[in-house]
């Protein structure tokens, strides 16, 4: 199996072309961080460190659709609640809009409506190119256009160039699916067919127009069928070299027929894009499609070998209906912030992918600004010896207990000890309470205020039933607190220093994060210190109150800066310390404000679970399943191939789906 790595990279290096039995290794393995690191140097050869994005608008011109494949949360009924049909009028009006704000491409694609002749598409289409004569016309996927020829009993040859001489710029990638008859005809068997659409393609590039192409995983089928399906495209894009951009669709899984209700898992799709861009050798462009990703795995998905993140979009309803929750548009700002953030240069581009203003791009980002040299920090750190944890723990409730101290008014020292022993005291058959003490600044001060002496103020917690004494975010800086945690450790009570990556409005105050990193190493041993938590401020929560992405984006630490950070801090502390990475309270998300999950099927920052582990956390703090599904977690730490530790689960804990989390740890999935 090492060999076969070691031989892939070879290949690699030496610019051989991966088969497909290494592909299929690729996707099987649980080697992120090296298949990524392999994929962002073939990325960076073909395409320097350049970002594309575009300024572009979405238009779905019906949602009535004539067939029903089993995945598509988009398509009516005629008739049916919520279908919809665009009159030509509305769609120049939408169009007029995104034109005035510098679009420069327009993207068209819907149902297959049974009533709409193909004089209605000819017509769509000239209206548009005449109305904006400068923007590029991106319509109809292949399953449309077959549907066009049938309709109308013409070859497909016949519609394509009466499409084109009307203004049809190239073609969408949509319809694609997965082509392997085994899953095609499970979840789309009255779509056209997989040779259909290649030969739909093949014949656009005979004829001068270029075209994208997709691939929808997550769903049933397996990693065999993913590679079967790339390898068609590659073939074609051999024969051709008609494909733009290769864009791996994440599944959607609100309102299918196919009973899957998770998203995919964000290692999942950063391993689909990295294999895409190691196996696609004769592509130039791999998309982080953020519309179904979120903007989180999107951005990390820059690092992994995407070079494309797609556009501003504005109007986009075939994933919202199924699930996508990151907005419906993205200005260019937030586009810019998130590739500079992710130290990467943004280059606008045209539908083509040539560069629009490539000059200008590149002499904003050489003038530099806080937030792009810091981030390029990120870069190096993919050299940095971050160790692996194997196994990924986390706390439920109402098992463990974390009293917040920062929350708490009028606390006296001796109302502190009521409500510890309250807290850890038996609440029913579950067995005894752990209970967790945040907040070393406040339980200094009530000491002090109760002229009760460190040590035995520590003995009285630890008698009272407390198990752990953490810092909180108000404690300003771990070191100040040395008196207290060396106290805590002299009465056997272990302690949680915590660390605070602070957003600026440019990114995020490395200087500031590198100072208190000076001090993890130097301190963690005198003190005792046994955890490490990893906050942001300003918090997490905060983002998703704003109700404005560009605000969301401008004050809060991205999933790029925050992985960063946690591979600094275990850096830094070594081997010594558990770094904890606070699923509920600290690891940062735009889905908040913008992305997935935010309809509470799932918790938001769930997607980055299992690349804590990659980037050196081993805990993700305190659960509560009533917000967090334990069972899926666990789904999420097992799909990066770790194991799942729940702590502290009492005897007789289950889960609502029968999980039994007294297995400890699990085996490696
Ligand atoms: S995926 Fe496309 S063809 Fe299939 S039901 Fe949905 S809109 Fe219709």
């Amino acid at each position: 199996m090492i060999n076969q790595m070691r031989e892939i990279e070879n290949k690699i290096e030496n610019g051989s072309r991966l088969n497909e039995a290494d592909a299929l290794y690729l996707f099987e393995s649980p080697d992120l961080m090296r298949i990524g690191a392999l994929a962002d140097r073939v990325n960076r050869r073909k395409n320097q460190d350049r970002i594309f994005y575009n300024i572009n608008r979405h238009i779905n011109p019906t949602n009535i659709c004539a067939l029903s494949c089993k995945f598509c949360a988009f398509s009516r009924k005629p008739g049916e609640e919520g279908a919809y049909a665009y009159e030509i009028d509305e769609m120049v009006e939408k169009a007029r809009t995104a034109v005035a704000q510098g679009a420069t491409e327009l993207h068209m694609v819907g149902g297959l409506h049974p009533r709409w002749p193909f004089k209605r598409y000819l017509d769509m289409i000239a209206t548009m190119h005449a109305e904006f004569p400068g923007v590029h016309l991106k319509a109809f996927t292949a399953v449309e256009l077959d549907w066009m020829a049938r309709r109308e009993r013409r070859s497909l040859a016949e519609i394509l160039q009466d499409l084109k001489n009307a203004g049809l710029g190239s073609l969408p990638g949509g319809g694609a699916e997965i082509f392997h008859p085994e899953i095609r005809d499970e979840i789309c068997d009255t779509k056209v067919s997989a040779d259909q659409w290649i030969d739909t393609h093949r014949l656009a590039h005979s004829m001068g127009l270029r075209s994208n192409c997709t691939m929808l995983y997550g769903h049933i089928e397996r990693f065999e069928h993913r590679v079967d399906h790339m390898r068609r495209l590659r073939e074609l894009q051999d024969e051709t070299g008609g494909f733009n951009v290769f864009i791996p669709l994440s599944f959607q899984p609100n309102q299918n027929d196919m009973g899957i209700g998770r998203y995919t898992f964000g290692f999942d799709d950063l391993k689909t894009i990295a294999v895409a861009r190691l196996y696609l050798d004769n592509f130039a462009n791999i998309k982080a499609y953020w519309v179904m990703l979120g903007q989180d795995i999107a951005q990390l998905g820059l690092s992994f070998g995407a070079n494309d993140f797609d556009g501003t979009v504005t109007e986009e309803k075939i994933s919202l209906m199924a699930g996508g929750r990151s907005g419906m548009a993205m200005s260019r700002a937030d586009l810019e912030n998130l590739i500079l953030r992710a130290g990467r240069t943004p280059v606008e581009r045209d539908t083509l992918y040539k560069p629009i203003n490539l000059e200008k791009s590149l002499a904003q980002v050489a003038q530099g600004n806080q937030s792009h040299q810091a981030s390029r920090s990120h870069q190096a750190n993919r050299n940095l010896p971050v160790s692996r944890a194997r196994k990924m723990t986390f706390a439920i409730t109402p098992h463990t207990v974390v009293v917040k101290l920062d929350e708490m008014k009028n606390l006296s020292w001796a109302n502190l000890l009521t409500t510890c022993q309250s807290n850890s005291s038996t609440p029913s058959s579950n067995g005894p309470c752990e209970v967790i003490l945040a907040g070393m600044s406040v339980v200094a001060n009530l000491m002090e205020q109760a002229a009760v002496d460190l040590h035995a103020g520590m003995t009285a917690l630890r008698a009272a039933g407390v198990r752990r004494l953490a810092e909180s975010p108000s404690d300003a800086r771990w070191n100040t607190h040395d008196k207290v945690h060396r106290a805590a450790h002299q009465a056997d009570l272990p302690t949680t220093g915590r660390l605070t990556l602070r957003a600026t409005a440019n990114g995020c105050d490395w200087n500031d994060f590198r100072k208190q990193l000076d001090r993890v190493s130097d301190g963690l041993r005198p003190l005792g210190m046994t955890a490490i938590s990893l906050g942001t401020s300003p918090d997490v929560g905060d983002s998703g109150d704003s109700g404005d992405a560009h605000d969301a984006l401008s004050m809060v630490v991205t999933a790029t800066e925050y992985l960063h950070a946690v591979s600094q801090l275990r850096f830094a502390a070594g081997e010594r310390a558990t770094i904890i990475t606070s699923l509920m309270d600290d690891v940062p998300t735009l889905a908040p404000a913008m992305g997935l999950g935010s309809d509470g099927s799932q918790h938001p920052a769930q997607k980055l679970v299992p690349l804590l582990a990659d980037f050196g956390s081993d805990d993700l703090g305190l659960v509560d399943p009533a917000l967090i599904k334990v069972q899926r977690l666990i789904e999420d730490i097992r799909s990066a191939g770790l194991a799942a530790d729940v702590k502290f689960a009492p005897e007789s804990s289950q889960t609502d789906a029968g999980l039994d989390l007294r297995h400890k740890p699990r085996d490696r999935a």
